[in-house]
């Protein structure tokens, strides 16, 4: 185990650490989840507002401290400490996230959180500053990406604090934020696989034209291979053999996006071209 590898920055400023916990606003009813939670400057803020915690941790050594922090004072029957790897530990139920995440783990935390059921009520995340300022990015703007568009499909999300390395020990290099994540719900009745699909193709190049993405190696192929799946499985027969490059750009010219690029279409365009490749047979996933 080495700081870097698991990310092991210690938050040391504690009014940092009471404002992280501060905003979940939790309830003496919440179960919380922690990942990360280290030598546990956040858990035991988590423990006073709070009916139960379980914090996932990785380094044994860590978690061996934290149960000390806590050992024969009252807190200590509201903690569980899963030790292992969040990507990989079974997650209980739970109302709220609270987490100084390890960066490594960024991308997948949220993914994991957000295809969680039943649906959490709000997360509080300490990002490194950059991944924040991706996740929060409207259409439009230069950060605006195929991690903006899948996060906030599902998502609410808002930048609340920035924290300087200096409140860290050691610092790290990066300059961190906090965000929050309200889930929408009830969740949109959209596949991720198949939204993520299209994404990956229009975000491609996102200054570029969809249809010029459309044209990249490999992705007509792909269709077509999809196209024919989705024809066997529901039992149907092609009732034309227009190549699927045309098929495509049909599609694009009737919903009038084939000239628009991913960078300044925002969800509802995505979602519109979505239904429109689907109205056809057209799948991604
Ligand atoms: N929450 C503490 C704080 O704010 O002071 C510690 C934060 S430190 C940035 C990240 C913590 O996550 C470390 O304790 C590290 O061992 C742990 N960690 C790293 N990768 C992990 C993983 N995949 N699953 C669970 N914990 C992990």
């Amino acid at each position: 185990f080495n700081t870097e590898r698991f990310g092991q920055h210690i938050l040391k400023n504690p009014l940092v650490a009471q404002g992280i916990v501060d905003k979940a606003n939790l309830r003496p009813t919440d179960n919380v989840l922690e990942v990360g939670p280290g030598t546990g400057n956040l858990t035991v803020r988590i423990l006073e507002k709070a009916k139960h915690c379980t914090a996932v941790e990785m380094d044994p050594r860590m978690a061996a401290e934290l149960t000390k922090r806590v050992q024969g004072k009252p807190e200590q029957r509201k903690l569980e400490i899963i030790i292992g790897d969040f990507v990989k530990a079974e997650l209980p139920y739970f109302d709220v996230c609270i987490s100084n995440t390890p960066y490594q783990i960024s991308s997948p935390l949220v993914f994991r959180l957000l295809s969680h059921r039943p649906l959490f009520r709000c997360a509080i995340l300490m990002f490194q500053r950059e991944f924040a300022l991706r996740l929060v990015a409207r259409p439009g703007t230069d950060l605006w990406s195929r991690l903006a568009a899948n996060v906030q499909l599902y998502s609410k999300v808002d930048h609340i604090m920035k924290v300087g390395k200096n409140n860290f020990r050691p610092p790290p290099q990066v300059e961190s934020s906090v965000v929050r994540i309200v889930p929408i719900d009830p969740p949109p009745p959209i596949k991720f696989e198949e939204f993520d699909g299209l994404n990956r193709i229009i975000f491609g190049r996102r200054n570029k034209t969809v249809h010029a993405n459309f044209q990249a190696k490999g992705v007509t192929e792909m269709l077509e291979k999809n196209w024919k799946a989705w024809l066997s499985e529901n039992e149907k027969m092609a009732e034309d053999d227009i190549p699927m490059k045309q098929r495509i750009e049909e599609v694009l010219t009737d919903i009038g996006l084939s000239e628009t690029r991913a960078a300044k279409m925002d969800i509802d365009d995505i979602l519109r071209m979505l239904s429109a490749f689907h109205d056809q047979g057209i799948h991604f996933a």
